[in-house]
């Protein structure tokens, strides 16, 4: 008997039509984070016990049936097993109990094992489980501002507007976690629609923008925009090293959390105020895992580039933006005006911030440099792709015997071309892209 053998179960197939059905509808999932006030800690802590007394009897009772009859416990085994629990002295959710099985069959498959760790509720235990609390969709109701969970209300700093996301008074699936300083967070699975996306590759360029990561400016825009790196590690470095070398546990978590909050504050800020004001992203791929190996690392690790671009990936998404990342090299050294490739090169010549084209003449800032390059590639690819596309339905249009328009306009197709990849190298730009 093996637990590995992958049948669909009718639920699985269930949720592959779900999301394909969604996915027509222009919805995607998201999960919402939202810090619970600390006034529902202690009531959250009671639960959260009663999830791992659940998940350690479901660990136990499958030990036990594995020892004895040489097979895995299946999920009809665990409800069977649990069913009634929460009428018998527990407090949770009977979906709740259902969601915590489902969880350890899917972790148990993931890891492979025959058993998995116990949980530890003991506050003082140092393998201290952080709290957990799944729940089902039904488990959750929404009203007024608050939550309604196993009887309790719960309030929440609600960032996101919560009252927009509830259909037929109910959230998504999800769960209460707490983290290692002992907040509670309610993480909800909810459906977000997406914007359509112009398909005019006209108001793609009038509206397009290049950006360059980099350490000294933590983002060069084409359009000459530029936002300092912010040091969130560097100026708290002092205050950890203080901290560490007394031992002071509780306060080092504090600082660490500190950090890691105001960086992602800064990169929620900006990759938002990006998405809403432009049609088309290009972002270079400048490889953070690299760079982290030099003496640079401490900085590139504090800047949060994979971060900030997964960030402005999904936001793009859900915005109707495009978005693209491009291979950046040679993006500093090539003349955004005239192509050639006469800029300061790679990381000995980090020091020359701004520099004149032996070529033309043309007069670089290095970064906002940097940052045209890398638009215009990504205008060249997206161009690329309309086309791709465009071909691809005039075959299909004519395979049918189907003499109608297709369904994008040919005519902003060709007409309108941005003409992004245009000569030796690519300025003077044509219509369509703003000159720079
Ligand atoms: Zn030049």
């Amino acid at each position: 008997m093996t637990d590995t053998i992958k049948q669909p179960s009718p639920q699985a197939i269930a949720k592959k039509e779900n999301a394909k059905l969604r996915a027509q509808q222009g919805l995607v999932s998201r999960v919402l984070h939202l810090r619970i006030k600390d006034k529902h800690a202690n009531k959250l802590i009671e639960l959260a016990r009663e999830v791992n007394m659940v998940w350690n009897y479901v660990n136990d009772l499958s030990i036990r049936i594995f020892e004895r009859e040489r097979r895995f416990t299946q999920r009809s085994d665990l409800h069977a097993y649990t069913a009634g629990a929460s009428k018998e002295g527990l407090r949770l959710h009977s979906q709740t109990i259902q969601a915590i099985n489902e969880e350890y069959l899917t972790r148990r498959r993931q890891f492979k094992k025959i058993k998995l760790n116990w949980r530890t509720s003991n506050p003082k235990s140092a393998r201290r489980s952080l709290g957990w609390i799944p729940f089902k969709s039904s488990a959750l109701s929404y009203k007024g501002g608050q939550v309604r969970f196993c009887g309790e209300i719960i309030s929440s700093w609600d960032s996101y507007g919560l009252a927009n996301y509830v259909v037929d008074g109910e959230l998504g699936p999800g769960n209460f976690s707490q983290d290692a300083k002992g907040r509670w967070y309610l993480n909800v699975t909810v459906q977000v629609k997406k914007k359509p996306k112009t398909t005019t590759p006209h108001d793609i360029c009038e509206s397009a923008i290049g950006i360059d990561l980099g350490l000294k400016e933590f983002l060069s825009c084409s359009d000459g925009q530029q936002v300092e790196a912010q040091q969130f590690y560097r100026n708290m470095e002092a205050k950890l090293a203080t901290a560490q070398r007394a031992k002071k546990d509780k306060r080092v978590k504090a600082i660490h959390s500190k950090i890691a909050n105001r960086r992602k504050d800064f990169l929620h800020k900006e990759s938002t105020k990006l998405a809403r004001n432009y049609q088309a992203i290009i972002v270079g791929d400048v490889n953070a895992s690299g760079l982290a190996q030099t003496t640079m690392a401490k900085s590139v690790l504090d800047a949060g580039w994979s971060a900030f671009r997964t960030m402005l990936k999904y936001k793009c998404d859900d915005a109707g933006v495009w978005f693209r990342e491009v291979n950046e090299s040679y993006t500093t050294q090539e003349c955004s005006h005239c192509g050639g490739r006469h800029g300061p090169k790679g990381r000995d010549e980090l020091h020359v911030r701004a520099w004149t084209c032996c070529a033309c003449g043309a007069h670089h800032d290095r970064d906002i440099n940097a940052a045209k390059n890398i638009m215009v590639r990504g205008l060249g690819i997206l161009q690329r792709e309309f086309d791709e596309a465009l071909e691809k339905m005039e075959q299909s249009a004519a395979a049918d015997g189907n003499t109608s328009e297709p369904a994008v306009n040919k005519d902003s197709g060709t007409a309108h071309k941005c003409n992004a990849m245009a000569g030796v190298g690519h300025g003077p730009l044509a219509e369509g892209i703003p000159v720079l």
